[in-house]
């Protein structure tokens, strides 16, 4: 593998796998074009070198063949006016139509090829599929980290088709993996982990994971009520997952065993609805009245959570700590948000990944405090639990 830095790409053909899958709205406009800026340094890169950018790339989830509203042809205004000139686009990610456009392509060219998950091959990593988009160039970019936990024919298989020295990691896909390696592998003491969100069921890999590196694991979200269940408190009607009662008491039990500190929350903001018109309370965790749910840990619970973030040198921040979207509880993950943006002007090294995170930092403009923003959401929380993903282990083996 190369690295993109010391590659001179003059005269060549270069297909770079991109993450743009962006929303759009009815009139099949761009409405968040995060994904498309994060795949700029790459493809200034190229041109910069006088080299031939061929871009591709999913956009949601199409069935059974093309549809208006997962065409990439949505995306050609928005990537002209980033990369200030002409954009081609070809209405086929293979074939010989689409490939004779490459071919033609001169120094400086961008071509962006129509959806790829158009065909099934795409999804199911077949070769043949691979192969025809290997033809289109000369080295093979992966710049896309959302999908690298997927075996797919243009983030995996198709890196078969390319010699060692012609396939590499763009700069994001760099910039991820060197975070995430930063939390991992070379973690600053205090390390503390922060786990939100709906479902515990999400997060036991990543979470038993952290019980070999982290000091501390605070919890929070839906899933803090499957503890309190579990150790026999009363939850009301919150979230609970009655199949991991015995999985999250022996999670507890593994974490006393290594000397890692679990930080459940004392209390929540309690509401008889989910709703942001319900009535509110505020209730100890383990006696929740019935009728009524915990949607927002509660304020004893936030300022034990900031004493212990304040004085960590790493922080790994995935999942909110309440039901954030409506402002009535809000306050939970807000506040956490700010004080990890407090810690990392501190000195500390903060990552936050995984969607809802991700959009939680966002809605506070914060995302500029964090040390780090994630884009790959389960292609981040694999990479935590361990797991050797094939959009990698395809251009390093
Ligand atoms: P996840 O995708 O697992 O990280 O979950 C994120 C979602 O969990 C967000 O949409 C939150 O609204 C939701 N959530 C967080 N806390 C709670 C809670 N206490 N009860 C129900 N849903 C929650």
């Amino acid at each position: 593998m190369s690295k993109i830095d010391s590659v001179d790409f003059k005269n060549k053909h270069v297909i770079v796998r991109v993450d743009f899958n962006v929303p759009l709205n009815e009139k099949f406009e761009v409405t968040d074009d995060t994904r498309i800026k994060a795949a700029l340094p790459t493809i200034k890169k190229i041109l910069h070198d006088r080299g031939k950018v061929i871009l591709m790339s999913h956009l949601g989830r199409p069935k059974n063949g093309p549809e208006e509203k997962f065409s990439l042809k949505h995306l050609v205004p928005n990537l002209s006016r980033y990369l200030n000139r002409d954009i081609k686009f070809s209405n086929d990610c293979i074939g010989q139509d689409a490939l004779k456009v490459s071919q033609q392509l001169q120094p400086e060219e961008v071509l962006l090829l129509e959806n790829l998950r158009f065909y099934s091959e795409e999804t199911k990593g077949d070769t043949t599929f691979a192969e025809k988009l290997s033809q289109h160039a000369d080295v093979y970019i992966n710049d896309a980290f959302g999908t690298a936990h997927r075996a797919h024919a243009s983030t995996a298989i198709i890196a078969d088709f390319f010699d060692a020295k012609n396939k590499m990691f763009g700069f994001l896909m760099e910039k991820e993996i060197e975070n995430a390696n930063k939390v991992l592998k070379e973690s600053q003491k205090p390390f503390t982990a922060i786990m939100g969100g709906a479902k515990i069921s999400d997060k036991i890999l990543i979470i038993e994971k952290l019980l070999d590196i982290a000091d501390n694991i605070i919890i929070g979200g839906g899933m803090s009520y499957t503890f309190f269940k579990a150790q026999g408190g009363k939850v009301g009607n919150s979230l609970v997952e009655e199949d991991k009662l015995d999985l999250v008491l022996s999670l507890l039990d593994k974490a006393k065993q290594k000397g890692v500190k679990i930080l459940l929350p004392e209390d929540s903001v309690i509401a008889d609805s989910f709703s942001n018109e319900a009535n509110t309370d505020a209730a100890t965790n383990n006696n929740i009245p019935d009728g009524w749910m915990g949607l927002d840990i509660g304020p004893k619970a936030i300022e034990s959570y900031k004493e212990t973030i304040r004085t960590s040198q790493t922080i790994l921040w995935n999942g909110p700590m309440g039901v954030f979207e409506m402002e009535k509880f809000s306050k939970g993950t807000e506040t956490i948000a700010k004080t990890v943006a407090e810690a990392t002007r501190n000195g500390a090294f903060s990552l936050v990944g995984g969607g809802d995170s991700v959009a939680a930092i966002n809605k506070f403009s914060l995302t500029n405090e964090v040390s780090y923003v994630s884009t790959g959401g389960g292609a981040m929380l694999e990479y935590f639990e361990g797991k050797q993903l094939p959009g990698i282990a395809a251009i390093i083996h």
